[in-house]
């Protein structure tokens, strides 16, 4: 079979009956078996994915299917799926099963995607390699050697390795658009406020977002649609009724577009990035669009800012997790307070526990104020800087990443080093405006690495729209 990069191009099969979804679903089984040792699947849904497709065969046969018949998609191991474990790559979590479905998930489903199994990713969505999964490594799907991205580093390498047509992941300060760029292919996160967070295991609940991982603009824009609008069981949503971002059109306009000069001139930023850059500006030039150098002096500050306020969300959130609601118990535990202490300190991973740990530091009584309130008045500052460049420009360009996946090992041995990988992804995270990770580029080592557009808030149509036009010049 072949590899599919789109749905519309499934779909023209399945109609003329050149394939059927149970042999697409057998057709990633087999990649995802033959694939084994990358450790991209925690577990597959192997048995449900095949009785939903018997399913879906039959819909298609009485032209009753939903409009996302033969989406096959993976989902990140920190959305619920009813029934199934969960466990955000974690030890702590050891035994437990969901209870119900995702918003998400219940949305896909209603439309008649099929969920193929959960994927690999960073514990607790924290990191941007993958390596701080309890369950080993994801090797990238190009190069066994190197790192897929995280922390949605599952998610990524089975869309590129095509074990599904599109995952799901979440991103918090980058772990859909980093891995997307180092796999090569498309990652969207979606404005703060889109898409419900009810069943998705809480990072940082004021950063977190549920977006796409796939080949296409277009089965981005459907999968956004699907799953996004108001659900009476998230109130961080907009209210508004969801857009119909597949409706996306693409006339031709001239667009006005910033870049960030900081950024290209950022210590660390591979050189054939930059040149890529570089010539996707003049490109976008001669093609008769506006494009400014912007400054944004606050590069610095998004990474430190980042990191203090994920990590105080952290700390409140992860407080669940204490040996007696869920999952794991220390076996060494003799009484209520041992059993806190052991079981957390047994169940989490080492880089969960810093986060805690620094996430307790900042707010606690005596350094509130120095870190997490400083914090959050840089965030302001970091919001009004981009808003106001989004206010003259519809769009700002940047790299995804500094450079293309690493080797294992390159960067885990010094943390403050993995963090400054997220240089280029944390701003929209932080401002709350979305942002898509498009793969156009390939170094000369091989590897893909991403080209970034962030937008206004609730703009995603328009991103989708200037996103599609980008890759049709690639
Ligand atoms: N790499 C970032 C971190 O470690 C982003 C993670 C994410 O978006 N979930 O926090």
């Amino acid at each position: 079979m072949i590899k599919y990069h789109s749905l519309a191009a499934i779909n023209a099969d399945l109609q003329s009956g050149k394939i059927t979804v149970t042999a697409l679903v057998n057709h990633y089984l087999k990649n995802i078996a033959d694939k084994k040792d990358y450790n991209i699947f925690l577990e597959v849904f192997a048995d449900d994915a095949l009785a939903q497709a018997k399913l879906i065969d039959e819909k298609i046969k009485n032209k009753t299917a939903g409009k996302l018949a033969g989406a096959v998609i993976a989902l990140k191991d920190n959305i619920s799926v009813k029934g199934k474990k969960l466990s955000a790559s974690s030890k702590i979590l050891e035994g437990y099963t969901s209870l119900y479905n995702a918003t998400v998930v219940e949305r896909l489903l209603a439309h008649d995607a099929i969920i193929i199994g959960r994927t690999n990713c960073d514990e607790f969505a924290m990191g941007s390699s993958n390596e701080n999964s309890a369950f080993g490594n994801v090797h990238h799907p190009l190069d066994e050697s190197r790192v897929p991205g995280g922390s949605s580093g599952g998610s990524a390498a089975a869309v590129a390795a095509d074990m599904c047509l599109a995952a799901l992941g979440t991103d918090t300060g980058g772990s859909i658009r980093q891995p997307a760029s180092f796999c090569g292919v498309v990652g969207l996160k979606p404005t703060y406020g889109t898409v419900s967070r009810y069943g998705i295991i809480a990072y940082a609940s004021s950063f977190d977002q549920v977006g796409p991982l796939t080949h296409s603009v277009a089965d981005a824009a459907l999968i956004l649609e699907t799953i996004a609008g108001p659900d009476e069981y998230d109130s961080t949503l907009s209210q508004k009724p969801a857009q119909k971002f597949s409706e996306y059109t693409n006339k031709n306009p001239k667009y006005k577009i910033a870049y960030l000069r900081d950024c290209l001139e950022k210590d660390g930023l591979d050189a054939e990035i930059k040149n890529k850059m570089l010539a996707t500006i003049e490109q976008l030039k001669a093609d008769g669009h506006e494009l400014t150098a912007v400054d944004f002096p606050f590069l610095d500050y998004l990474v430190p800012a980042y990191y203090v306020l994920t990590t105080a969300e952290a700390s409140s959130n992860l407080s669940r997790y204490d040996g007696i609601r869920y999952g794991y118990r220390s076996k060494n535990a003799t009484d209520l307070e041992s059993t806190y202490k052991k079981s957390r300190s047994e169940g989490f991973g080492t880089e969960v526990k810093r986060r805690i740990m620094l996430g307790t530091f900042v707010l606690s009584a005596g350094y509130y104020d120095a870190y997490y309130a400083k914090g959050q008045k840089v965030r302001r500052l970091l919001q009004n800087k981009t808003l106001e460049i989004l206010n003259q420009h519809q769009f700002i360009l940047l790299p995804t990443t500094p450079g293309t996946a690493f080797k294992f090992g390159e960067n885990s041995a010094d943390p403050i080093k993995m963090y400054l990988e997220d240089i280029f992804t944390v701003q929209s995270n932080l401002t709350g405006i979305p942002a898509i990770s498009l793969p156009l580029g390939t170094h000369s080592n091989g590897l893909p690495y991403g080209i970034q557009v962030m937008a206004n808030k609730f703009d995603e149509k328009n991103l989708f729209a200037f996103a599609d036009y980008l890759m049709q010049k690639k």
